[in-house]
């Protein structure tokens, strides 16, 4: 373990909490100091577990790595973090699904060491969410789509432990009936999910927005991409708006633990779900060994 980290790894399963690292999750470990928490300066990572099997683990490290550039803080190490993950990907391995998470915070205020720790638990069940679809609503982040390059200090497109604000939209979606939401910058292109990237599809093409709009790169997105060949599909990546949404003959929120979820509906108009390809990604998604 270097220096500079403190990994405090944890694990637990159904029922019950097994430490690994002289850590338990139900126990207090994190200083009310930490400004992981007293500012939610900091980074993570959630990544699927496949029967014991990280998935996408090297995109999620880049990334891991990418964040800490953008909120300079030091450079994670690659191989303690790989370790943590794989250590705690091996203790869930009797389990089909399940995830890891990976924190880094900038530490006790006022000291210049980070905080960082890992913990991993069962996945829930998406049946629901991945067959019968899911509702969202569009909303506005307030953000013109040239943010990352205007103000960057946003850190729009890093993966922060700030993410109240995409707790507070998914209450607002639930508010309106719904169970998600997808952002649209103010100067009304597609953006993401609060948790999930966007995919439509347009005939025999996938397409997402391209991550310069100030969205996070999406894992799950990246690999159902590099896999589109076998289901006859070709990919791009290209600015899409609201009525690229309208237009589509399928839209889904993909992500790491959800995988991919069909979008029955936008503001209360229904839209169609392609079933078949659904559950061929979602097969796809789920038998990933890396
Ligand atoms: N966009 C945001 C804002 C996210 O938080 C996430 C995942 O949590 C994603 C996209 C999807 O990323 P991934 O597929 O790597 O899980």
């Amino acid at each position: 373990m270097s220096a500079a980290e403190h990994l405090l790894v944890v694990v637990t399963g159904p029922g019950e909490a097994r430490s690994l690292i002289e850590a338990e999750v139900a126990h207090p470990q994190l200083s009310v100091l930490d400004v992981g928490v007293t500012r939610g300066d900091g980074i993570f990572e959630t990544i699927s577990i496949g029967a014991g099997h990280p998935q996408a683990l090297e995109a999620h490290l880049d990334r891991f790595a990418r964040s800490a550039r953008m909120l300079d803080l030091p450079e994670p190490d690659r191989d303690l973090w790989r370790d943590a993950v794989q250590t705690l990907a091996a203790r869930l391995s009797e389990h089909e699904e399940a995830w890891v998470k990976t924190v880094l915070t900038r530490g006790i205020e006022g000291q210049p060491v980070p905080t960082g720790w890992a913990y991993g638990t069962v996945s829930p069940a998406f049946r629901r969410e991945r067959t019968e679809g899911i509702d969202v609503v569009l909303l506005d982040r307030g953000l013109r789509s040239d943010a990352p390059a205007t103000s960057p200090w946003l850190l729009a497109g890093a993966k922060t432990l700030s993410y109240a604000v995409n707790r507070a939209a998914v209450r607002e979606a639930q508010r309106r009936g719904a169970d998600d939401v997808i952002f649209v910058s103010s100067d009304g292109q597609l953006l993401e999910g609060p948790t999930s990237t966007v995919v439509l599809r347009r005939g025999d093409v996938l397409s997402t927005p391209p991550d310069d709009v100030g969205i996070l790169p999406g894992t799950t997105q990246a690999d159902l991409f590099a896999a589109a060949d076998q289901w006859g599909l070709r990919t791009t990546i290209e600015p899409l708006t609201p009525d690229d949404l309208g237009d589509a003959d399928a839209v889904w929120l993909v992500s790491s633990v959800r995988h991919a979820a069909p979008v029955r509906s936008i503001d209360g108009a229904a839209r169609p779900v392609d079933t078949p390809l659904t559950a061929a990604m979602n097969g796809f998604l789920r038998a990933r060994r890396s």
